[in-house]
């Protein structure tokens, strides 16, 4: 859980400021959350209250001071979870007329994202694939037209994940460019394992974007289980899904985590992955 601690409110006026700042220092010293902020219009006290805050901050503690609310003097101070961990964001289904929404908010954000995309919207989205890649993102495939891959033939299984990679190669203007596969629903079979050429990768945390079209629940959904090596599996073809996502990077961000693609995170993980084997996640 990511928690949101409110640490206190700064009153400028009617405070003893030396000892206050005596039990500032002492309160950093033992580890403990100090944390304050003036606002601007602050008397000369409260701004030398921040600055006795400031000395503990660099003697060692970890925290961070976060803008004011406006017009309040309250500080907001999000717990370092993440600090030097990675996780991977990942969208399937797409893309939609949702995306290039989605890629806006990456950009401001500056946070790279996994897209399995399908073969037939990638034929409609043919731009968007372009600046998914132009933007520093992962384009993998999500198989041509999402069907349970598990229950078909070998012939409609080859059918599936080797038009998507055609489509997608050749709107991308690069051979073999697909190095990872996501099956539709997460469902294989042996003959599945025995076609995909490349490995095939599942998720560690499942939003349900797709079930609550709510942004608030995708939120605290994926903050309760968050931790590091997660791959995040949220859908950009509901516009409910793009605000969850915004709300999702503006916290772990807050918490430190790093944002990375699939193929980054296989990499920092130092797994080597077999062709048709099925991966869901990467830390012990
Ligand atoms: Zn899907």
């Amino acid at each position: 859980m990511v928690g949101v601690v409110v640490i206190f409110t700064v009153f400028a006026i009617a405070i003893n400021l030396k000892d206050e700042k005596a039990e500032l220092s002492k309160g950093t010293q033992n580890g403990e959350q100090t944390e304050t902020k003036s606002d601007g219009g602050a008397e000369d006290g409260a701004e030398e209250k921040a600055e006795a805050v400031q000395e503990g901050i660099e003697k060692g503690t970890e925290e961070k001071t976060e803008g004011s609310d406006g017009e309040g003097d309250v500080v907001r101070e999000v717990e370092q979870i993440g600090a030097g961990q990675v996780i991977a964001l990942t969208f399937d289904d797409g893309p939609s007329e949702f995306t290039s929404g989605l890629l806006d908010i990456l950009k401001r954000e500056q946070v790279p994202a996994t897209f399995f995309v399908l073969g037939r919207n990638a034929s409609a989205y043919p731009d968007v694939i372009r600046r998914e890649i132009a933007e520093g993102h992962e384009v993998e495939s999500h198989t041509m037209n999402h069907q349970n891959l598990a229950k078909l033939d070998e012939a409609s299984v080859r059918a599936e994940v080797y038009g998507a990679e055609q489509v997608i190669c050749a709107i991308e203007n690069k051979p073999n460019c697909i190095k990872y596969v996501r099956p539709p629903y997460g469902e294989v079979s042996d003959v599945v394992r025995s076609v995909v050429p490349v490995p095939m990768m599942s998720w560690s945390i499942d939003t349900e974007d797709w079930k609550s079209r709510n942004p608030q629940m995708i939120q605290d959904r994926t903050l309760s289980v968050i931790k590091g090596w997660a791959i995040i599996l949220m859908h950009d073809v509901y516009g409910t899904s793009v605000e969850g996502a915004e709300r999702i990077i503006k916290e772990l961000k807050a918490a430190g985590f790093t944002f990375v693609t699939i193929d980054e995170l296989v990499q920092r993980s130092g797994r080597v992955l077999e062709a048709g084997g099925y991966y869901a996640y990467f830390g012990s």
